[in-house]
């Protein structure tokens, strides 16, 4: 595709209907927007537009497609595999600012949101009202990023991914168009479902600028649990055994000896510095939830499992949770002048005890800090693996970690990527993965995008 740098005219176009703080040439701006929480990049953007209602996406949209401009989506730029970063240049559209939450109908468990609120604001708010949006990637996400990513988290073994809360969505397409897609009643067999297709799409069929999405209630009790194995293939064959009981975990995590003692040296843990599994159960009382940590208690037990720690309260289950959600963080600071690749595959319950000890085993083999930190109860899993900035022997022992895991991971049935999208980190696998189908999403891109002007160079 051939793009068209921002000129004079296009700056004079903007600037005469967007005030001087909600569009910017600045070189500070143009930074912030170049890099995600990726290893990729900078890619370096020409302008920066913050809109803040849905006939300036239209405009400024209308106006780009017709002078072939990019436009890559903006939510905070928390990605892993590069998704928001404009590498074609062009304009950036970073929805932070429209961030209401339009609606809370509790009586059906459903809020309308403009695409830039962050669902941990949304989930502060929803408090009140004993509902909660669900998926939890960690860090500060909005809902437009995390529908862009078909993101997920701790809890989608429970309660599924960003994909099954979406019903409707407001979208404006290439060539400027709003439409509406989907519908607010719990199910419906109405026509093709557009919203599966817009789910996961990392902004590269059309913008969105207003969600429905679906609440659920806060169950009635809850059970935190904490347990060591002596080996991740071990703590794994737990996990899947939880499954195949049928345990119905609302969290089950896994994570190997060094992200255990990490943990236990950054922010005092306090695991036996082992593998462990972290879990929750979520149940309508006491009584229901002790009969399952029972059961579970047992598995892992079987499986060599020591030191099974339950019924932790809110505060220490928060802690645990909390630290969790800390790891990606802490290995960037405990590791200084290196950078970070996270893998990110997901594969069928059975493959799941086979994909560990695989991974375990590709860690060791190059010798680089790696830590496996895992999503067990839904099969996915990430190998975080740090190598020194600049240094082409670790990185391309990386790249062959990364390659064994995934091709792995697709001939045991599974996906390149679980949760963090495609975006540049993963497009070299998506024909093996795809195989024919990977020409019909070349087909769906160019019907909906047919110069290629959203959030090019991505998926594909
Ligand atoms: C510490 C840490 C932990 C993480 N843990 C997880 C995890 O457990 N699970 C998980 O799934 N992810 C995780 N992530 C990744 C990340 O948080 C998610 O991918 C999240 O969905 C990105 O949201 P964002 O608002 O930052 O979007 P951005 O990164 O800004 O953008 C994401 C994509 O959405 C597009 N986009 C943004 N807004 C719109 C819009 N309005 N319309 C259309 N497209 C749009 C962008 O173009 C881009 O393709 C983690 C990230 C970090 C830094």
């Amino acid at each position: 595709m051939d793009y068209k740098p921002i000129d004079s005219k296009d700056l004079e176009f903007f600037r005469s209907w967007v005030e001087p703080n909600r569009f910017s040439t600045g070189e500070s701006n143009l930074t912030l927007h170049s890099r995600d929480e990726s290893l990729h990049g900078p890619h370096v953007p020409e302008a920066v537009l913050w809109p803040l209602e849905a006939g300036e996406v239209s405009e400024a949209l209308k106006y780009c497609n017709a002078r072939r401009i990019p436009v890559t989506g903006w939510g905070v730029g928390s990605s892993l595999e590069g998704n928001p970063l404009p590498v074609a240049g062009g304009l950036v559209m970073n929805f932070s600012r429209m961030n209401r939450i339009l609606e809370v109908r509790s009586g059906d468990f459903q809020a309308d949101l403009e695409p830039g609120v962050v669902y941990k604001d949304l989930n502060e708010r929803l408090r009140h009202e004993g509902l909660f949006f669900p998926p939890d990637p960690g860090a500060s996400a909005t809902i437009g990023g995390m529908i862009a990513n078909n993101a997920s988290g701790t809890r989608t073994v429970h309660y599924g991914s960003t994909r099954d809360y979406v019903l409707q969505l407001e979208i404006v397409l290439a060539d400027g168009q709003i439409i509406c897609i989907g519908t607010r009643a719990s199910k419906s067999s109405s026509g093709y479902d557009l919203v599966n297709l817009f789910v996961g799409s990392e902004g590269t069929l059309g913008l969105f600028v207003k969600a429905t999405i679906k609440l659920v209630g806060y169950p009635g009790e809850y059970s935190a649990a904490v347990v060591s194995f002596e080996s991740v293939k071990a703590a794994g064959q737990t996990v899947f055994e939880i499954m195949r009981a049928g345990m119905d975990p609302a969290a089950l995590e896994l994570l190997d000896k060094a992200s255990v003692e990490l943990l236990n040296r950054e922010v005092n843990f306090g695991l036996p510095p082992n593998p462990a599994l972290l879990m929750e159960f979520h149940g309508p009382d006491r009584k229901y939830l002790g009969e399952v940590i029972e059961l579970v208690k047992e598995m892992a037990e079987e499986n060599g499992g020591r030191e099974f720690s339950s019924g932790l309260g809110r505060e220490e289950r928060d802690r645990i949770w909390h630290a969790r959600h800390k790891i990606g963080e802490i290995t960037n600071r405990v590791h200084p002048g290196t950078k970070r690749m996270i893998l990110d595959v997901a594969v069928p319950a059975g493959a799941f005890p086979e994909m560990i000890a695989l991974s375990e085993k590709t860690i060791k083999d190059i010798g680089l800090p790696g830590y496996i930190v895992s999503h067990a109860g839904d099969g996915n899993l990430h190998v975080v693996v740090l190598g020194k900035q600049g240094d082409p022997k670790e990185w391309a022992a990386i790249d062959e970690l990364n390659d064994t895991i995934v091709r792995r991971a697709l001939e045991l049935g599974g996906t390149a990527t679980g949760e963090h999208g495609v975006g540049l980190g993963k497009r070299g696998f998506m024909k093996l993965e795809h195989r024919d189908a990977l020409e019909w999403m070349q087909k769906i891109k160019r019907l909906f995008d047919p110069h290629g002007i959203l959030n090019p160079g991505k998926i594909f």
